[in-house]
């Protein structure tokens, strides 16, 4: 008889003769049923176990009847004393576990291993801690533990569902197969193969039936079908799954919350709050149940701006100010994309811009390597404002045509994209749109590039998903979106759609480079070190050279030694150019020309700061005054415009003067936008504000705008004579200006 069949019949057994039942209830049989999905009918059995006379035993049937906290105490009653046995320690790290407690369970499992070092499941617990963080080391401790005891079912099963994680299907099928011959009803096992029949896009009906005769309400197999898919893009079919798992056990929180969530990712709002406050009602309070109800809770501090292919929710203290650039940026990206990937998208797409990074933390909770800036849930954008970042560290421009070329991909992969292939387009389309938005190369990605650390590609995607160093999923993006440079750049840009192609019709990486590239994944791997080499092998090689170097002059600039920064500065900055992130020698020289008076030196190695990418918004804002003053004012809008790119918020300077010189240069329509936003911004000269956009609307024709404005001035500031002259031109009717 199976450990799920044998514990079934005890519990029959238990309902039926109490006394006996309580004899011979063993705790690993109940847990065995708790596993599977028995709660309901074993909750006899698990009373029995609350009156035992042994704390740990009580401690499970507590845990049996989701009696947390009393569970909690027998635990810590049956671990104190010399004598406790290590395995209790590992049962209740799995309770904390389970109850959203991840650094004590692992302390847990440690204290358990170093009273017994042999222990495999205290390691399949460290898999399980490690796994919810990405943290890397997940499939290392599930490897100890299959190594200390080979016929650990739940070591399998874990192992294969890691490597289903990380899509590789031949490893997660053999290690489900493995679990399944040690016990012919490993539940999970077969959930396993049942998500790797979906994921190929085949019928998991056979799969699933055979759940089903063992525990038909065991919701965990779909709720473990649903969060792989989930982990593959695919939100409505995992939508579909959790909503399986519920059926079969309504009881199943977890599935809830989680399919309350991926509703809140697809932009539905009443039925997540449903599904959340029901998890979270019934003791189910983890951090992604609990922030993300909050975050609905905030909604109400956003607007929706809609029209035909847009619809933007912004929260209404910086809609005014945003949603006149985001908007245009929006149709531009939305019209390239669908002449370049050769398609429309089914309907309008919907763009989230939180300017509370925790807001936008918890959208994006759960989900490995992504989330940094932005996230796409299929026609849902999401991402910070730039109001979220510190000024220089983030460009809504770059990161929306990103999280774009995602929404394209998606749709037109039907979500059938690895994570490395859609990763990289959207960084190659960022440098495709903009030379100053390319993929630059990183401190961490030089260090990888010189160390040899950069994958094949047939395995980019788990440098995304389980990283082995910190800094892999940097560098993860980065080469992935050279990979797709280097297709472009030797292949052409049609490749890349070729590839798109043959992703939706679920090609492998192995099989989409053969097929569209003509050369096998090894010789690909090859072709583009060798590229990259040429590309980035120099700087690579000298990078502890400059670093020294880049210190000497930090050091040289500290003492104000300027002339000694500006002597030294090409030699440094000529090392690694496309550093322009903290002490880069482009500010450095620059400051030392600010100070020695050289404006001319200054504005040529700010503008090639620029040209690189640099992106620190005073910086920058120099360049344009400096710009100005030598009389190229074409420039200076063009620099003050990238800023708008970078930080527009919380900056009435930066749109005061961009609004003068593009309304000298008479381009209004660019200065009506500037002085709205300049408006938006809150200015200390409210009235004067509102006086220059009378005169641009006056200027562009438009009248009746001209009129309103200049009201608003006057109503700000009833004395302002520059703005009763321009009322009185505007009544008479002949008037005309400029
Ligand atoms: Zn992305």
């Amino acid at each position: 008889m199976s450990r799920a069949a044998a514990a079934f019949a005890l519990v029959l057994g238990c309902a039926v003769q109490f006394c006996a039942a309580a004899q011979a209830a063993n705790p690993a049989d109940c847990w065995a049923l708790h596993k599977h999905g028995h709660v309901a009918q074993s909750e006899a059995c698990f009373e029995l176990l609350t009156r035992s006379s042994n704390a740990y035993e009580r401690a499970e049937g507590f845990w049996g009847l989701e009696e947390w906290e009393q569970a909690n105490a027998q635990f810590r009653l049956a671990a104190q004393g010399p004598d406790a046995k290590p395995m209790v320690k590992v049962r209740w790290g799995m309770l904390l576990h389970e109850r959203f407690n991840d650094p004590d369970a692992a302390g847990l499992f440690h204290e358990a291993l170093e009273k017994d070092p042999s222990l495999a499941k205290a390691y399949v617990g460290l898999s399980l801690v490690s796994a919810e963080s990405f943290d890397g080391r997940a499939e290392e401790y599930a490897a100890h533990a299959i190594a200390l005891d080979p016929k650990l079912v739940e070591a399998h099963e874990l192992t294969a569902e890691l490597a289903l994680t990380n899509d590789d299907h031949m490893v997660a099928a053999a290690e489900a197969d493995k679990a399944m011959a040690l016990e012919s009803d490993a539940l999970d096992a077969m959930a396993i193969r049942a998500a790797l029949k979906l994921i190929a896009d085949q019928s998991p009906e056979e799969w699933f039936a055979k759940i089903h005769a063992v525990n038909p309400g065991y919701g965990e197999a779909y709720a473990l079908v649903a969060h792989q898919l989930e982990l593959h893009y695919r939100y409505e079919d995992a939508i579909t799954y959790y909503r399986k798992a519920i059926e079969a056990d309504p009881r199943l929180w977890a599935a809830h919350s989680a399919l309350g969530i991926d509703l809140m990712r697809l932009g539905e709002q009443s039925e997540t709050y449903q599904e959340l406050e029901l998890a979270y009602n019934n003791g189910y309070r983890d951090a992604e149940t609990v922030n993300s109800l909050r975050l609905l809770d905030s909604y109400k501090n956003f607007e929706m701006i809609r029209d035909d292919s847009t619809v933007l929710k912004l929260n209404k203290s910086e809609s005014a100010l945003l949603s006149p650039y985001l908007q245009p940026e929006l149709h531009t990206i939305i019209a390239t994309y669908s002449r370049k990937y050769q398609m429309t998208l089914p309907g309008p797409v919907q763009v989230e811009v939180y300017p509370n990074h925790e807001d936008f933390a918890v959208r994006t909770m759960g989900m490995p390597g992504l989330g940094a800036l932005g996230v796409t849930f299929g026609e849902v954008v999401a991402m910070d404002s730039p109001s979220a970042r510190k000024p220089g560290d983030f460009n809504w421009g770059a990161t929306l045509w990103h999280e774009m070329s995602h929404v394209f991909i998606l749709t037109a992969t039907n979500h059938r994209v690895p994570r490395w292939f859609t990763e990289g387009l959207a960084v190659h389309e960022e440098g495709a749109h903009s030379a100053e938005w390319k993929n630059r190369a990183t401190p961490d990605v030089l260090v990888a590039i010189r160390d040899k650390k950069l994958l094949p590609v047939i395995k980019l995607d788990r440098g995304f998903v389980y990283p082995d160093y910190p800094a892999q999923v940097i560098v993860s993006y980065f080469q992935a979106g050279s990979t797709c440079d280097f297709i472009a750049e030797k292949w052409g840009e049609g490749k890349l759609l070729d590839m798109v192609h043959s992703y939706a019709k679920l090609a492998t990486t192995q099989q989409a480079i053969q097929h569209d590239l003509g050369l096998a994944p090894e010789e690909f791997d090859k072709q583009y070190l060798a590229w990259i080499d040429r590309q980035y092998g120099a700087e690579a090689s000298h990078f502890d050279e400059w670093r020294v170097k880049l210190r000497e002059l930090v050091a040289a600039e500290e003492r104000k030694d300027y002339r000694s920064v500006l002597q030294n500065g090409p030699a440094v900055l000529a090392l690694y150019p496309q550093y322009v992130d903290d002490a880069n020698v482009y500010e450095l020289m620059a400051e030392a020309d600010r100070v020695l008076g050289d404006s001319k030196s200054e504005v040529t190695i700010l503008a090639g700061y620029e040209h690189v990418g640099g992106q620190s918004p005073d910086a920058l804002k120099r360049l344009a005054a400096l710009e100005s003053a030598g009389g190229n004012d074409a420039e200076a809008i063009s620099t003050l415009e990238r800023v708008n790119y970078i930080y527009p918020v919380k900056d009435e300077d930066l749109h005061r003067r961009l609004g003068e010189l593009l309304y000298a240069a008479k381009n209004y329509n660019g200065a009506i936008r500037e002085y709205n936003a300049l408006i938006a911004s809150n200015p200390v000269d409210r009235a004067g504000a509102e006086f220059a956009l009378a005169e641009t609307y006056f200027a562009a024709g438009q009248r009746d705008k001209a009129q309103d404005s200049v009201l608003a001035a006057l109503e700000t500031a009833p004395g302002y004579q520059p703005a009763q002259k321009l009322l009185l031109e505007l009544e008479e009717p002949s008037a005309k200006r400029n």
